[in-house]
C-alpha cells in the first residue's frame, strides 16, 4: 500500500513540458535550474579553434558567445571597412536578454532607445487600432527591455565587445570556398585556413549554404513586398506642430492598410526618426532606378493619414530594398562547417526578429558546444543545434509572413473584425488573444520569452535519456 502511494506522487521528472501551448509549468523553472547545475555551464570543457565567416550582426554576436565559453575565434569578412547598412534596428527582448547575459548591456546603453509602447495606426487616419506596452510590461514579463537603436552603433557595440574578450577579425577576406571534411576556408587571396570547426554567418547570399545543401540549392520565396528604408531630420519635426507629438515619448507606431504599411521609430537615442515603408513589388530588383526612388515612395502612399504623408514628405533621400523570405532549409550543417543567421534562416522583417535569431543562435550554438565531453562529439552538438534552431526559425520565418497578410487587409469585413479583435488593448481591457502578435499573450510567451539555451539544455537531456532507454 506504502508503496503504491510513493508511486502515485510525481516527481519534477514526470513534469514534462505539453506539446500544446501552456506556461502552466513556468514555476518549475526555479526547481530545474539547480538540477541543471550539474549541466556543463556556459564555459565548454572541451576548447576548439573556430574560424567564423561574416562579421555582420549574427557573426558578431555568434562570436562574442563562443569566446566567452573558452573557444578560440577568428572571423573573416569580405569588406574591407566594417559597418551596417539601413539605419533603425529594433533589438526584442528575447534579443536583449542574450545580449545583456554576454556582458554587453553597458556597450549598447549610450545608443539604445527604449520605446513605450508599439501603436498600430489606420493607414487613412492615424487612428489607433492596436497598442502594445513595452514599458513596463515586457521588462516584467521577459526579464528583458525592448530597445530600438542604429545599425551602425548595434554593430560598433558588439565589435567592440568581440575585440574585448579576444576575437581576431580579419577585414578585406572573402571566402570563395569551404571544405567542411577537413574544416577548412578558401580565401579569395588563395590562402587556406583551418579549424576545429567552421561557422558561417555570411548572410543572405551565403555561399556556405550552397556547401551545406551539397547540390539542393535553396529557392527564395519573394513574398511579393519591398521596402524603402529612410531617415527623417527630427530638428524639422520638432518645429511642426502637427508632428511634434509624435516625438514627445519614444514610441513605434506603424500606420497598416492595404498591401502596405509604414514603421516609424526615433534612434540614436531621439536623433533621427527611421522609416520603413513596404509595398508591394514584384519587379526584378535589377530594373529597379535609385534616382525615382523618392517619387515613387511618396506616390505609393498618396491618400495615407495626413500626418504621416507629412512626414514622408520631408525624406530627402531613400534606399529600396528587396524583402526575401528563404524556405526551411534540409540541413544547417555537413561535417564541420554549419551556418546561421540570414544564411540559414532569412525572413521578411514583419515580425522585427530576422537579427534576434542570429543572436538566439550564437549562444544555442555556444551552449551545444558546451556540452561536449570530447571532440568526437562535435557532430552530435551540431546536429542538436541544427534542430533545435530549424524549428525556432522556421516558426518565426512563419510568424514574419503571418504578419504581412494581418497587416495588409484591405478595408472591408476582414479589416474590421481585425481591428474590433485589437480594441481591447487599445481600451485597456482584459484579452485572452489579438491578431496583433506583439500583444497575443500566447505568441508574445514564445517569441519574447524563449530560452535558446533551456531549449539546447533540453535537447541534450533528450538525447542522453533516449541512449539510456536504448541501452535498457
Ligand atoms: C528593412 C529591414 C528591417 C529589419 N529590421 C529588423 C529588426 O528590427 N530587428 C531584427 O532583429 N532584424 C531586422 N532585420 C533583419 C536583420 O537585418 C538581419 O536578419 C540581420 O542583419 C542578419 O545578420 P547576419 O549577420 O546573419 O547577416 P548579414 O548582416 O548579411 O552579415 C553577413 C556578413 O557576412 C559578410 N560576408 C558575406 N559573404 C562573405 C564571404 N564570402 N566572406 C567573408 N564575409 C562574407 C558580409 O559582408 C556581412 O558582413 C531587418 C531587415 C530588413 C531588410
Amino acid at each position: 500500500m506504502a508503496s503504491r502511494r510513493m508511486s502515485a506522487q510525481s516527481t519534477i521528472a514526470d513534469l514534462r513540458v505539453p506539446d500544446y501551448p501552456s506556461n502552466c509549468l513556468q514555476f518549475t523553472q526555479q526547481l530545474t535550474a539547480s538540477t541543471t547545475q550539474t549541466l556543463p555551464q556556459k564555459d565548454a570543457s572541451v576548447r576548439l579553434n573556430i574560424i567564423l565567416a561574416g562579421a555582420g550582426l549574427g557573426g558578431l554576436a555568434t562570436a562574442i558567445a563562443l569566446a566567452q565559453a573558452g573557444h578560440a575565434v577568428k572571423i573573416y569578412e569580405q569588406t574591407p571597412v566594417l559597418g551596417e547598412v539601413g539605419a533603425g534596428i529594433q533589438i526584442p527582448s528575447n534579443s536583449t536578454r542574450i545580449l545583456f547575459s554576454l556582458g554587453l548591456q553597458s556597450y549598447l546603453e549610450p545608443y539604445v532607445t527604449a520605446p513605450e509602447s508599439i501603436s498600430f495606426r489606420r493607414w487613412q487616419n492615424g487612428k489607433v487600432i492596436g497598442l502594445t506596452k513595452l514599458i513596463p510590461n515586457f521588462v516584467n514579463d521577459f526579464k528583458a527591455p525592448y530597445y530600438v537603436i542604429h545599425r551602425a552603433d548595434f554593430h560598433s557595440a558588439l565589435c567592440q565587445k568581440a575585440l574585448d574578450v579576444g576575437v581576431e577579425i580579419e577585414l578585406g577576406a572573402k571566402v570563395v570556398d569551404y571544405d567542411p571534411i577537413v574544416g577548412s576556408i578558401t580565401l579569395a587571396d588563395g590562402t587556406k585556413h583551418s579549424a576545429d570547426l567552421i561557422v558561417a554567418a555570411d548572410g543572405i547570399k551565403s555561399v556556405a549554404r550552397n556547401v551545406v545543401l551539397q547540390g539542393d540549392e535553396m529557392c527564395f520565396q519573394g513574398p511579393g513586398f519591398a521596402a524603402y528604408r529612410a531617415v527623417v531630420d527630427v530638428g524639422k519635426m520638432r518645429t511642426d506642430p502637427d508632428l511634434s507629438w509624435i516625438l514627445e515619448k519614444p514610441a513605434l507606431n506603424i500606420w497598416i492598410g492595404d498591401s502596405r504599411h509604414v514603421m516609424t521609430y526615433t534612434i540614436g537615442a531621439g536623433k533621427a526618426f527611421n522609416m520603413v515603408l513596404s509595398h508591394p513589388e514584384m519587379t526584378d530588383p535589377g530594373t529597379w532606378k535609385p534616382e525615382t526612388a523618392l517619387e515613387d515612395m511618396k506616390a505609393e502612399f498618396q491618400g495615407w493619414d495626413p500626418i504621416l504623408s507629412k512626414i514622408i514628405g520631408m525624406v530627402e533621400k531613400t534606399v529600396k530594398w528587396p524583402l526575401l523570405t528563404g524556405t526551411l532549409l534540409k540541413n544547417w550543417t555537413v561535417g564541420k562547417l554549419v551556418i546561421l543567421g540570414d544564411a540559414a534562416h532569412a525572413m521578411v522583417p514583419y515580425m522585427s526578429q530576422g537579427a534576434a535569431m542570429a543572436v538566439e543562435d550564437g549562444i544555442a550554438l555556444s551552449r551545444s558546444l558546451s556540452h561536449m565531453t570530447s571532440k568526437d562529439q562535435l557532430q552530435k552538438a551540431l546536429s542538436i543545434f541544427q534542430e533545435v534552431r530549424k524549428k525556432r526559425a522556421g516558426h518565426m520565418q512563419e510568424a514574419s509572413l503571418l504578419n504581412g497578410k494581418l497587416w495588409h487587409f484591405p478595408d472591408g469585413s476582414l479589416q474590421q473584425a481585425r481591428d474590433e479583435a485589437m480594441a481591447p488593448e487599445v481600451q485597456g481591457i482584459p484579452f485572452s488573444h489579438s491578431p496583433n502578435q506583439w500583444s497575443d499573450p500566447a505568441t508574445q510567451m514564445w517569441c519574447y520569452g524563449y530560452d535558446a539555451e533551456e531549449a539546447i539544455d533540453i535537447a541534450w537531456m533528450e538525447s542522453l535519456e533516449a541512449r539510456v532507454d536504448c541501452v535498457h
